[in-house]
């Protein structure tokens, strides 16, 4: 398998390739040349198999010509043992043909662990094969920086450094970073905001004989490799409520729009899936556009979902390709258009073409509070602030009630405590793995907000480590 950038211009890649550049060199994000397909057999046995079978399955042919079978099972039976209980992915069931599908029940208690944890695993595995090592830096506001550190401790290949602001992220979500111990991890608490932590990080990266000399990269949301992990869970879910010969709709808090396009993917490799809903907060670019044609980006406002708080979507390039027919210089004009003035818009037959897709409702704040707390009263099941827009964009805008609805629960009520008890008056308390998390060590350095200072911390750390 050979992957295509959207924007045209960079080389065409393998697997591995693709997994070490992340962004692709034109500025444009990689793709798979041909989409695999199963048929209708083919998706039919896959229903006695387990998570990690179905997961082996699935990604194989993403990964043909790079990786083994062999290794791909071993890496994905090493990432899924790691998730809470038997089935990594379980299906609860809230009425009539409508379910919810717990995304949460990895490390972090929320899904970017299903595609992070993976992630991990595949770049240790390709650097070790290359004898080659790599540091990765990134900025946090509290809630990428802990999937990312737990995918990434004690890999041998790689060293991890999230900045944070300091005093600015609630105290879960620090110490879900600073308790991890492992000699590879490193949390930087940097006196400032969290915009000073994502230029300190962006000038890191523009620093090119640092970036050189570390091997600097970064685990963003961009890189195929997570979307291709979060490919299983829509077939997992599928076969449970009746595919191939059931079809099944899909309803999916969206911020970046990995996760829906990671089941656009699965509906191109054949499975029957029937509605795709789109819910956002009052960040609602993707709304908008789906109304109006327009994409336009807006400032950023801060919601009780701060995991889709986000300004623009960067994996929606990767729909709007395919949309386009795989026309990279449409995209390009498209793209350029984006970067100069900050909107542009499509044709209306691009806009039907995309309404047979995907449908859309956005929730403020209260009525994200309301949901939860509906939901709470009709059947007992408490959401977190995000899965519950994913059930109320469901609930909006589902065409048949006769075709199997999943809402995708992307967090544990007990990562959003305050927002959850405010709306349901139930206190949602942590799993038993990470109930004593209050008691355990913290391990941080608290830096300056000076881009010289955290240069300078990262280099004589890996000095230290024997890293440079
Ligand atoms: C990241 C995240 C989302 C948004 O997912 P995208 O793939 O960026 O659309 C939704 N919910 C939670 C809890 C998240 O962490």
């Amino acid at each position: 398998m050979k992957y295509i950038s959207t924007r045209g211009k960079a080389p065409k890649l393998a697997f591995d390739d693709v997994l070490l550049a992340g962004l692709a060199r034109d500025g444009g994000l990689y793709l798979p040349e041909t989409w695999p397909t199963f048929s209708k057999a083919e998706i039919a046995a896959m229903k006695d198999m387990s998570y990690t079978q179905v997961a082996v399955k699935v990604m194989a042919p993403f990964v043909e010509g790079a990786v083994s079978i062999e290794d791909l099972t071993r890496i994905v039976n090493d990432t899924y043992a790691v998730f809470e209980g038997d089935d990594p992915a379980p299906l609860v069931k809230l009425g009539e043909n409508e379910y919810v599908l717990e995304l949460f029940h990895g490390p972090t208690l929320a899904f970017k662990d299903y595609a992070l944890q993976f992630l991990g695993r595949m770049f240790d595995h390709v650097l070790a094969k290359r004898g080659a090592k790599l540091t990765i830096a990134g900025a946090t506001s509290g809630d990428t920086g802990s999937a990312a550190i737990e995918a990434c401790r004690d890999r041998d290949a790689i060293e991890i450094f999230i900045l944070h602001p300091a005093g600015k992220v609630s105290e879960v979500q620090r110490r879900q970073m600073t308790t991890v111990l492992s000699d590879n991890v490193h949390n930087i608490a940097l006196r400032g905001n969290f915009d000073d932590c994502q230029n300190t990080v962006k000038a890191l990266f523009a620093d090119e004989p640092f970036r050189d000399a570390v091997h600097l990269s970064a685990v963003n949301s961009i890189n195929w490799a997570r979307i291709m992990a979060q490919v299983v869970y829509y077939f997992w879910a599928a076969l449970k409520v009746g595919a191939p010969e059931t079809p099944v709709s899909f309803a999916v808090p969206t911020g970046n729009f990995g996760n829906v396009f990671a089941g656009y993917v699965a509906k191109q490799m054949g499975l029957n899936i029937n509605q795709f809903v789109v819910g956002s907060n009052a960040n609602d670019i993707l709304i908008r556009f789906i109304e109006t044609g327009r994409m336009e980006s807006k400032g950023v406002v801060e919601t009780t979902s701060p995991s889709m708080d986000i300004q623009i979507s960067s994996n929606f390039e990767r729909f709007m390709f395919e949309l386009l027919d795989r026309n990279a210089s449409d995209l390009v004009a498209l793209m350029d258009e984006f970067k100069t003035t900050g909107k542009f818009s499509v044709t209306p037959a691009f806009m039907n073409r995309l309404k047979t897709l995907v449908d859309g409702e956005r929730f403020d704040d209260a009525a994200t509070a309301k949901l939860i707390g509906d939901v709470y009263k009709q059947s007992g099941y408490l959401l977190d602030t995000h899965s519950a827009i994913g059930v109320g964009a469901a609930r909006a805008r589902r065409q048949n009630s006769a075709i199997p609805m999943v809402a995708l629960a992307t967090a544990h009520p007990a990562k959003f405590p305050d927002a959850v008890k405010a709306a349901s008056g139930v206190h949602p308390a942590l799993p038993e793995f990470l109930s004593d998390l209050y008691e355990r060590k913290e391990r941080s350095v608290t830096l300056d907000n000076s881009f010289d200072a955290v240069k300078g911390y990262i280099e004589t750390t890996l000095k230290e480590r024997a890293k440079l």
